[in-house]
């Protein structure tokens, strides 16, 4: 008989740890196009809320005052629909675009994308190259490694700081925030905010870096729905590449049985999520397209064509045509076409006046001395503009109506929402008796058409 054996004790852990990824620089038509776009979203982030415009912030979203301020155009809570608008379109020019040329987005302009690449180049700077980088952080700690490793820490730690700092600059007007902080005068919350947004992009940019792509980002699980076999995708010929390897000196590479991938593996050290883009399309390819510059400089010294590794789609790849109108595209096109046409007609006719009218529920109507037929109402009046306004009410649907506020004369200040009773009047005999629809109108003496306009209910004595 056979002594049974012994159970032996494995233990597995779930828990990776995470290696950081020290990608290499590589020069190129795609690094440079993503340089420009870094350059142009961080610039215009940083910058935006210094811009003066009419005297006030150009972008502030002053939600104390439950008012944003975008350049001329001054928004108020009840053109919440345009914010809804705004995101709406959003989310349909990530579908369109994402059906049409993949995940641009996240190679090009994804928050996390242009901090980490900001974050990087800090890095390199102060480091050295991804080599220099590698073997710092598996030296000893001397002199050296402090003084890098500090310098990098206080100059990623400031740059952050700064960001959180604009962050706040579009909520609280920059310059004072500016004047307050260094005053030490600013209040708790905004310190806060300023910290905590700082601490997001040091956090993201300087340690989760790919790990946000990776296992965060929900776009990155989703975004495969809209892909299809005509979307940009970034591909390794495998045809042409395999088999791949170095092959012997001199000796040519048909002959010797070998494709022109010569296995470098520069595209992998290029790449910032760490993965080889030669074994197929993966989830974690945020297609940054720095292994098609890496790829291309390899191409270009060994003397084979570009484009090894390239934008190319999964028809093109069998061989077939790409067809880039497809129903898909024209439908998310038109729809964005559509939301964009709307949104700007929207915003164009825009009123500055905005009108509420409520019946006063507690009497249907009374009958003056004079014979007349009073209905009271109360209006709510505001002023979306930058300016002051004079206000002309108007009120239609029945012969001879009549109509006093108090104070008669209505000026409201820029902003100013004004509660005010209206009493309209008519003549007992000027319609039957029962309900009448009439209508409510604002305009300025100096504008021809009413700006805002409401349907109220009047009522005449039935007996
Ligand atoms: S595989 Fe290429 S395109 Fe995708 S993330 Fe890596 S380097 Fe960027
Ligand atoms: S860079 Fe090009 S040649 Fe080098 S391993 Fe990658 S695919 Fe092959």
């Amino acid at each position: 008989m056979t002594k049974a054996t012994e159970p032996t004790e494995h233990v597995v852990s779930f828990y990776e740890s995470k290696e950081k990824i020290h990608y290499r620089e590589v020069k190129g038509r795609f690094d440079r196009l993503r340089d420009l776009s870094v350059i142009t979203l961080l610039g215009g982030y940083y910058l935006a809320p210094w811009i003066t415009w009419g005297g006030r912030q150009a972008l502030l979203f002053d939600l104390p005052a439950r008012k944003f301020y975008i350049f001329g155009l001054t928004f108020w809570p009840h053109d919440f629909i345009f914010l809804s608008w705004i995101l709406i379109i959003c989310a349909v020019s990530l579908f369109f675009f994402t059906a049409l040329a993949g995940r641009l987005w996240c190679g090009y302009a994804c928050p996390q994308t242009v901090w980490t690449e900001a974050f990087v180049w800090i890095e390199r700077v102060v480091e050295g190259s991804h080599t220099k980088r590698k073997k710092l952080d598996k030296g000893p700690w001397n002199s050296e490694k402090i003084l890098k490793k500090s310098t990098k820490q206080f100059l990623w730690l400031s740059f952050a700081l700064w960001t959180g700092f604009t962050f706040v600059g579009y909520f609280t007007p920059i310059k004072e925030l500016a004047a307050s902080l260094f005053s030490n005068t600013a209040g708790g919350w905004e310190v806060f905010w300023v910290c905590f947004y700082g601490f997001a992009t040091y956090g993201n940019a300087a340690f989760m870096r790919e790990q946000v792509c990776k296992y965060m980002c929900p776009y990155a699980r989703f975004q495969s729905a809209m892909f299809d076999k005509d979307t940009l995708v970034i591909s390794y010929d495998e045809k042409r590449g395999e088999p791949r390897g170095r092959g012997k000196k001199g000796t040519n590479r048909e002959d010797a049985g070998l494709g022109d991938c010569i296995n470098c593996t520069l595209c992998v050290q290029a790449c910032p999520t760490g993965i080889d883009i030669r074994d197929g399309l993966q989830y974690e390819c945020i297609a940054c397209a720095a292994c098609i510059d890496a790829c291309d400089s390899i191409m270009d010294q060994v003397g084979s064509p570009r484009g090894l590794i390239k934008y190319t789609t999964e028809h093109q790849i069998q061989g077939n045509k790409t067809k880039i109108i497809r129903p898909r595209i024209m439908i998310y096109g038109a729809l964005l076409a559509l939301l964009c046409i709307g949104f700007v007609a929207a915003i164009s006719n825009r009123a500055d006046l905005h009108l509420d009218v409520l019946r006063d529920r507690n009497a249907l109507y009374r009958e003056t001395t004079e014979g007349r037929v009073e209905n009271v109402y109360t209006l709510k009046v505001q002023n979306k503009s930058n300016e002051a306004a004079t206000i002309e009410l108007i009120v239609t649907g029945l012969p001879g109506l009549t109509v006093d506020t108090d104070p008669p004369v209505l000026v409201l200040q820029s902003g100013e929402l004004k509660t005010v009773p209206a009493r309209v009047q008519v003549d007992r005999d000027a319609a039957q008796a029962g309900g009448h629809d009439i209508i409510f109108a604002i305009k300025r003496p100096e504008k021809e058409q009413p700006e805002a306009s409401r349907d109220a209910r009047f009522m005449l004595p039935i007996n």
